[in-house]
């Protein structure tokens, strides 16, 4: 399972359906899983956003 890191609010993903680079916009707020869709082939990723102490995104990225 790949994941992540970013110490911006943006990050670029491979899309666990089309294996595109997706750039995924963060909330900063956002915690925890949600739900957000590709935007290239707009299939639901489940994602998992934790941020550490740094202020820095550890991003995990699945398919539902
Ligand atoms: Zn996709």
């Amino acid at each position: 399972m790949r994941k992540w890191m970013s110490n911006m609010d943006d990050v670029e993903v491979i899309c666990p359906y089309c294996h595109q680079l997706v750039l995924l916009v963060l909330d900063p707020e956002a915690r925890g899983s949600f739900i957000q869709d590709c935007d290239l082939c707009c299939r639901p990723w489940q994602v998992q956003a934790q941020r550490d102490e740094n202020g820095e995104w550890l991003i995990n990225v699945e398919r539902t």
